[in-house]
């Protein structure tokens, strides 16, 4: 019964859906007298560098462009497209892999790469505030001074709104969280313009409904993030990398499940398969050779406790049959291997000519991890498909990253991509750990939350019940 209410509530969202008006030049009008003349753009080459985002979700271009400067603009825009019941979906950097910021049904495409602006920095407190068209690298480079950071880390040019949006996380989530463990406060547009504070300076917070954490992962479908207070890390004083190879996947994989079964507090722990290794062998210097390997960071107040951290570690490597471990507390080489790590996906394009990619992500509890990655490595052999296998192994999230170049490898990847998802949720896990829903994870769902989404559903049909936010993403 509940099942069917939750599905009725989405099958009226859906009927919601088809009922915009097209964009019209009056409404350019009006959003050119809302944000100003040089802040709206028709222009096709400027439509189309946002149609589509770093996924292979089919583009589609919006109607406008539209770049605030400022909350209150973003609310006149948002109240305008409600009246008008006109599509909008918020553009951070566009560095999704789902076609989140695919503006699927066209409309007004509301970009917040103008507002850019570190509103205060609260030292004492580890604190910012910021608007959210800012880079978290510009953020880092600004917080330097302050022997700061704003730890999570998607590698990815992304925008602090759409990070906070995807509640992205990375390489360092296994000690610091997601975003949805560094924001305190923020300011958000709803649908009908209001304009909301949810959240507070407060570490400790416990009153009324945690709507901050609502509009966290919620993909730019509730409302749209036009001011952020973020948690900031104090840069740490004593940091060294390891890399550790391995003779299997079996072995690299009990290696992560044995590093976080013993309480130690790595920064990184993540996962690169032996063709992964090799590449960066190859191309970027790292010694690894063609073996499974692990990346890690130990971040410390104190070099004695460093070196005991790094003591543990190996003596779990070896244990584990190790065949090689190199640390260093050097910065250029710990720069260089996380550089390597970063533009991976761009090393992988460059390497393989003709192929392209589904770069997708899930997440399992990590005494699964094992389990998963087998699974995986199994399913991709069984399709007869070339593929790779890496991941932010420490919480237990794993990317599979599948190759096709022509129709056929395209429907044997997606049949992958499906298999590795239910077998993640069979697991007890998520279809996603970090690259969110979008368009490609939308089908999983019901599978995934049951009931829940039904909810969900209501939780949109309240904020946003002329369904003019982000349509066609999250639900099935
Ligand atoms: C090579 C590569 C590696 C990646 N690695 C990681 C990784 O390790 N971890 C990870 O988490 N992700 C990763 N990603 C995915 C991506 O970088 C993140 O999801 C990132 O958070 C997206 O930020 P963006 O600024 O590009 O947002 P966009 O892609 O522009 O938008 C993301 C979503 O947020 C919405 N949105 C944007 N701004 C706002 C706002 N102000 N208010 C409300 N909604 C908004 C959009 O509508 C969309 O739904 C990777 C991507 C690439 C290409």
């Amino acid at each position: 019964m509940f099942v069917e209410v939750g599905f009725s509530f989405v099958c009226v969202l859906m009927i919601a859906l088809i009922n915009y008006q097209k964009l019209n030049s009056g409404h350019v009008q009006q959003l050119r007298a809302i944000v100003g003349d040089d802040q709206v753009s028709t222009a096709v080459a400027e439509r189309k560098l946002r149609a589509q985002d770093m996924s292979r979700h089919e583009e589609r271009l919006g109607d406008v462009v539209v770049w605030p400067r400022d909350a209150a603009q973003v609310a006149d825009v948002l109240r305008l497209a409600n009246e008008e019941r006109l599509p909008l979906t918020p553009w951070g950097a566009g560095s999704s892999l789902e076609g989140n910021p695919i503006p699927t049904y066209g409309g007004i495409l509301l970009s917040t790469e103008r507002m850019l602006d570190v509103v205060k920095v609260y030292a004492d407190d580890f604190q910012v505030t910021v608007q959210p068209g800012l880079g978290y690298k510009d953020l880092n480079h600004k917080l330097a001074s302050y022997g700061l950071f704003f730890a999570p880390d998607p590698g990815a040019n992304a925008t602090i709104g759409g990070m906070l949006a995807n509640n992205a996380a990375g390489i360092r989530t296994v000690k610091y969280g997601a975003c949805k463990d560094n924001v305190l406060q923020m300011e958000v547009a709803l649908a009908d313009g209001r304009l909301i504070r949810t959240g507070s300076r407060s570490i400790k917070q416990a009153s009324g409904y945690d709507l901050l954490h609502l509009f966290i992962g919620s993909e730019g479908t509730l409302g749209v993030i036009t001011e952020a207070t973020l948690k900031l890390a104090p840069v740490p004083v004593n940091i060294s990398a390891v890399t550790a190879s391995f003779d299997s996947i079996t072995a690299a994989i009990e290696a992560v499940v044995a590093v976080r079964g013993s309480g130690l507090d790595v920064a990184a722990l993540e996962f690169l398969d032996e063709e992964l290794s090799e590449l960066l062998t190859r191309e970027n210097g790292l010694k690894l050779g063609r073996s499974p390997s692990l990346l890690m960071e130990l971040h410390a107040a104190h070099q004695a406790t460093i070196d005991h951290d790094l003591a543990l570690v190996r003596e779990i490597c070896l244990e584990m049959g190790a065949r090689t471990f190199y640390a260093t507390a050097d910065t250029a080489q710990r720069r260089g291997l996380w550089h390597a790590r970063h533009h991976l996906f761009e090393t992988v394009l460059r390497c393989y000519p003709g192929y392209e990619w589904i770069n997708m992500d899930v997440a399992v509890p990590i005494s699964a991890y094992p389990e998963l990655v087998a699974f995986s490595s199994q399913a991709m052999a069984d399709q007869e498909l070339f593929g790779v296998l890496l991941g932010h192994a420490g919480d237990g999230n794993l990317h599979v990253t599948l190759s096709f170049n022509n129709g056929t490898t395209y429907e044997r990847a997606q049949i992958v991509n499906e298999q590795v998802i239910y077998k993640a949720l069979a697991l007890h896990g998520t279809a996603t750990g970090e690259h969110g829903v979008g368009i490609g994870k939308a089908r999983f769902m019901p599978d995934e939350h049951g009931p829940a989404l039904g909810v969900m559903a209501a939780v949109k049909a309240a904020l946003d019940p002329r369904g003019i936010l982000n349509p066609g993403k999250i639900f099935p």
